[in-house]
């Protein structure tokens, strides 16, 4: 792979560019570099809570880089896009927080979270507002009907202060256990992230570099989506995790400063 032919650039943010509030140096110059080669800079990232606009603010207030909304391909992007294509004027039950289901149907879009009248499919976000009460029902109406079933992201868990929490893959795990079904995720690493960039940026897959810090979701999506990709171990997988992965990287650097060094020397 030669990395100085890359124009398409989709980064994962927390643990590949930035944690928290604090960006990691390098991440500033290789945006720059991108802009100056009159390349692409996406951010696709699983987090459903957040939409382009929030990100646009975190971004200008926490490292004081200006982007604009397009440039963030969430997975609550994807779902809503995903249901404005199949679901219109369909039933959805959504399983999720209360600003997630008043976010869809904001859009037209005709979401429940009542089993009756039988819906035509079912939607797990991230969902900080989980009770047994909404996973039983959940549960039972997967089993009661043959419904399509859907979900937002499979990330198991989420770093916070601490340690970590519970992520919609842990949710959606707890669901399949009960019931034997297993959702078709809209975030990564479903490809159509990557498919997406590509149409609105003009790139085509050679010139597209997937970067990333989690091989399950950030490398696997590059990997399903035929293009290259690179891991940054400032995040979750560590040097040893790679000789056991089923989702091998193209190129591995410990730092995005260290990617830039490598892409522009
Ligand atoms: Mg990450």
């Amino acid at each position: 792979m030669n990395l100085s032919e890359k124009r398409l650039f989709l980064f994962d943010i927390d643990g590949t560019l930035a944690l928290g509030d604090k960006l990691f140096e390098g991440t500033r110059e290789l945006l720059e570099y991108i802009n100056r080669i009159g390349g692409s800079s996406f951010f696709i990232t699983n987090n459903s809570t957040k939409g382009g606009a929030d990100y646009v603010k975190r971004f200008r207030e926490s490292f004081g880089l200006e982007t604009t909304p397009e440039q963030f391909v969430t997975s609550g992007f994807m779902m809503k896009k995903f249901l404005l294509e199949t679901y219109k004027d369909k039933r959805i039950y959504v399983q999720g927080t209360k600003s997630y289901l008043s976010e869809l149907s904001s859009e037209g879009l005709l979401v429940t979270d009542e089993i009756l009248p039988k819906p035509d499919c079912v939607v797990v976000a991230y969902d900080s507002e989980i009770t047994y009460e909404k996973v039983s029902k959940t549960c039972l109406l997967l089993q009661q009907y043959s419904l399509p079933f859907y979900a937002t992201n499979p990330d198991l868990r989420c770093p916070v202060d601490g340690g970590f929490i519970p992520d919609c893959g842990a949710i959606c795990d707890m669901i399949t256990s009960t019931t034997d079904k297993v959702p078709i995720y809209l975030g990564k690493p479903n490809p159509d992230m990557v498919t997406l960039c590509q149409k609105l940026s003009g790139f085509d897959a050679s010139q597209t570099l997937v970067v990333g810090d989690r091989l399950y979701t950030d490398i696997a999506c590059g990997l399903q989506a035929g293009v290259d990709t690179c891991l940054l171990l400032t995040g979750e997988a560590s040097r040893a995790d790679i000789s056991t992965t089923e989702f091998p990287p193209d190129v591995i650097f410990d730092t995005v400063g260290d990617l830039l060094q490598a892409i522009d020397k």
